[in-house]
């Protein structure tokens, strides 16, 4: 069998670490080719001990000095870079097969984007950059032939739910709904006067699933529910009146897709990314994961709930902003990665997550998303409105 290479953008994250382990127990298939991460050079430098990557990237120059020094006293011969452009670069040479793009938030737009450019197979979980370019982003897949593969759990899910060509039409393959599911995040039965007083710890800690602190933030407000509506939205080609999310609090099932003739096909789990990121790593085959059978006994019970666009605005602004279209989504986006990044360092309260992010789509409506400039240019704006209003204290 000829090995993999694969490039991780975010090597360092959750999804990074997951992808590695699923790397770690099929030497024969797979090669950490490039390793890329932002500032956690100690981190960096055990994967590198490991896995002994041909490449490995970091933000800065000084990063990549003190990466270089470490590389070179240990006798590896991983060459090291930083910034952008090399993101971009190990995306996108030709001896990558795959990449998985686990970057969080905007940054990770640019390089996945030159993935789907070179045509890669490109394992996404990184949904903002759906979010933020979604009509450019299923283009340059279309157009350079790139296979996209969902990581995002529930994508995942959905993937497995839907036939194999269901790029001719989910009306052609009798889709009546896509069921999105959520857990409904730590705070699924708070009242409004308990979410005001919610602290990042608390929003932090996800009941079900171990993640990166921005999307367990997003987890604890439903944005990143929301997130996932517009992801699925150009997954899929689905409109938005086909994507129903459902609160279900064990997070078994994944998602699920309803048929005209009743059926419904769900994919079950235990919560674990390694299900999903082996699935994408192996399809249209198989792999062991490492992940713990599901048992049913165990499981004994699944509820499922309506979610609550009251108390959990930013779902509702999701579902706003694929109304709008063009660039509304990436304004939604920055305005929330400012929201969330303030609210860790203590600046803005929990709700004001989403009086944030609506008072930035309030002032800034968004225009067609052209070009990826536009999409830049949009991002940038709603950023500096974000962090103007929250300068102002106009939410403390
Ligand atoms: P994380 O915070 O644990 O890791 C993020 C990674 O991105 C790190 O390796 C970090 O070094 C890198 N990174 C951050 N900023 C960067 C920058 N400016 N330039 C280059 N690299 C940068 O996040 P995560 O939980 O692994 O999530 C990664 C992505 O996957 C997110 O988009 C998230 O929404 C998505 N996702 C995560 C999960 C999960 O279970 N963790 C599930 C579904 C989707
Ligand atoms: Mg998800």
């Amino acid at each position: 069998m000829t090995q993999q290479n694969i490039t991780i953008l975010g090597s360092t994250g959750s999804i990074g670490v997951s992808t590695l382990d699923v790397i770690r127990r099929h030497p024969d298939r797979y090669r950490a080719y490039a390793l890329c991460a932002h500032s956690q050079v100690d981190k960096l430098f055990e994967q590198c001990v490991e896995f002994r990557p041909v490449f490995a990237v970091v933000r800065d120059e000084q990063l990549a000095a003190q990466l270089v020094e470490r590389c070179r006293a240990a006798g590896l011969c991983t060459e090291v870079s930083h910034g952008t452009a090399a993101l971009a670069d190990l995306a996108s040479r030709p001896e990558v097969d795959a990449v998985m793009a686990a970057i969080v938030g905007a940054a990770g737009l640019e390089p996945t984007l030159a993935a789907a450019r070179a045509g890669k197979k490109v394992m996404l979980a990184n949904k903002e950059v759906l979010v933020m370019a979604g009509e450019l982003f299923m283009h340059a897949v279309h157009e350079h032939g790139a296979t996209l593969l969902p990581v995002d759990s529930e994508h995942n899910a959905i993937f497995q739910a839907l036939p194999v060509d269901f790029s001719r039409g989910l009306d052609q393959c009798g889709v009546q709904k896509i069921l999105l599911t959520a857990s409904g995040g730590p705070f699924r039965n708070a009242s409004l006067d308990d979410l005001a007083q919610v602290t990042p710890e608390q929003a932090c800690a996800h009941p079900n699933w171990v993640m990166g602190r921005k999307i367990s933030v997003d987890s604890a407000t439903l944005m990143n529910k929301g997130l996932e509506v517009i992801e699925a939205h150009w997954l899929f080609s689905a409109p938005p009146e086909l994507i129903q999310v459902v609160v279900h609090p064990q997070s078994v099932i994944h998602s699920a897709v309803q048929y005209v003739d009743g059926s419904v096909l769900a994919q079950l789990g235990n919560p674990d990314m390694r299900t999903p990121i082996a699935y994408a790593m192996a399809w249209p085959e198989r792999i062991a994961a490492g992940v713990e059978p599901l048992d049913l006994f165990k499981v004994g019970r699944l509820d499922f709930f309506e979610p609550d666009f009251k108390r959990f605005r930013c779902l509702q602004l999701a579902y706003d902003v694929l109304h709008r279209g063009g660039t509304a989504p990436a304004i939604l986006n920055a305005a929330n990665e400012v929201a969330v990044a303030s609210f860790l360092d203590g600046l803005l309260p929990f709700l004001g997550i989403a009086r944030l992010n609506e008072a930035v789509l309030e002032r800034l409506p968004g225009g067609p998303e052209g070009s990826l400039g536009d999409v830049v240019a949009a991002d940038a704006e709603a950023r500096a409105l974000a962090g103007q209003l929250i300068r102002d204290r106009c939410f403390a």
